[in-house]
């Protein structure tokens, strides 16, 4: 006989709804309700609730010889529950011994691999460039749900609209290092440094206002995976999430953008260079909520909502407006070189500088905007 112990899924109970009705878990995604069961039958799967007790099969079958079960109907109730997706077959420990995140992700994913999910968030590079209140709380967000590495960029310097998750005394200090060693005292087994040669997985890119091509061109350049945040007057608007090759880019949308309003370039330019509003608190909080779970399910394989899409969040609304966008015909990113054009975006932006353009043009070689 089989002598491995059989758990439920983290999180899940056996129980009773009537005579001859008992009932898995309670989310339809993630239950099962078993009819037409004898009072002894119900009795066996009592036995498999409990957090910290997991039965043998031989376990169960002498139950069932007490209470009037025959060894093939345990093992009939058994793979009806195993068939169910009810059954941890990745865990070797009780539900009591799992972490909460561990517990969750073990409940529902379909092949109930939590331990393996915080494996891979464990092993991720990510890189957060953008430090403001807003990108320090994603940072917090991903460590919080066990990202390994994180790699901060912000030379800039703590503002005082950044004090929430900055302390007061950061203030005037740069940023990226605050956010290190505020990180590190929070999350002891975060790592900030990637081994040598590992470039990030992911990379978070916070702006305010609009998003900067300059800012991206390195991103671009390595063909990285990212995920822009940009923190508007209004809303904090999330993806899309730019695979390389794959949908439309940053520069699609700016594009996407110009077609609706021919002054968009002008007026995009001139928010790049003006000084930065601080995002208000809430719109902070709900957009780094939103921005942490995009990533994190890039990170982790699930199905991502800012796949070609943006999701607006903010304030004065509690729901999130999903926004559909198309790769521009123009934009040429999902050919083999999307350096090209953003790099003629910054060579254009240059030519700005030109004191033979034209007058009415800003300047685009500025010191990029803290966010
Ligand atoms: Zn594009």
């Amino acid at each position: 006989m089989d002598a491995r112990t059989i758990r439920l899924r983290a999180g899940l109970s056996v129980l009773w709804r009537r005579e001859g009705e008992s009932q898995i878990g309670v989310d339809p995604r993630c239950a099962v309700v078993l009819e037409n069961l004898t009072r002894g039958e119900q009795r066996v799967l009592d036995l498999l609730d409990g957090p910290d007790f997991a039965p043998t099969e031989a376990d169960l079958t002498r139950l069932g010889h007490t209470v009037g079960v025959a060894p093939g109907r345990v093992r009939e109730l058994l793979g009806l529950l195993d068939r169910s997706g009810v059954l941890d077959h990745g865990s070797r420990r009780t539900g009591s011994a799992l972490g909460p995140e561990e517990a969750y992700w073990s409940r529902v994913l379909p092949g109930g691999d939590g331990a393996g999910l915080l494996a891979g968030r464990d092993h991720a590079v990510v890189r957060v460039c953008g430090l403001d209140h807003v990108g320090l709380r994603i940072a917090t967000h991903l460590s919080e749900a066990g990202v390994g590495t994180l790699l901060l960029d912000d030379e800039h310097p703590v503002r005082r609209s950044d004090v929430g998750p900055y302390e007061p005394i950061d203030v005037g200090r740069p940023r990226a290092e605050r956010a290190r060693a505020l990180l590190r005292a929070s999350y002891p087994r975060l790592r900030t440094q990637a081994e040598p040669g590992r470039g990030p997985d992911l990379v978070v890119a916070v702006f305010a206002a609009v998003a900067d091509p300059v800012r991206l061109v390195p991103v671009l350049r390595e063909d990285l995976e990212h995920l822009p945040v940009v923190i508007g007057d209004v809303d904090i608007a999330v993806g899309p999430l730019v695979r390389p090759g794959r949908g439309p880019c940053t520069r699609c949308l700016d594009l996407h953008r110009t077609e609706a309003d021919p002054a968009w370039p002008a007026v995009a330019t001139q928010m790049r260079c003006a000084a930065p509003a601080a995002a208000a608190r809430q719109l902070g909080q709900i957009g780094a909520v939103v921005a942490a779970h995009q990533a994190l399910a890039a990170i982790d394989g699930r199905e991502v909502a800012v796949e070609a899409a943006t999701l607006e969040v903010g304030p004065l609304s509690p729901l999130p407006v999903l926004r559909q966008w198309t790769i521009h015909p123009e934009c040429g990113c999902g050919g083999p070189d999307p350096v090209r054009a953003a790099g003629a975006d910054a060579a254009a932006s240059r030519s700005r500088t030109d004191p033979h353009g034209s007058a009415s043009e800003q300047p685009a070689s500025r010191p990029t905007a803290p966010v």
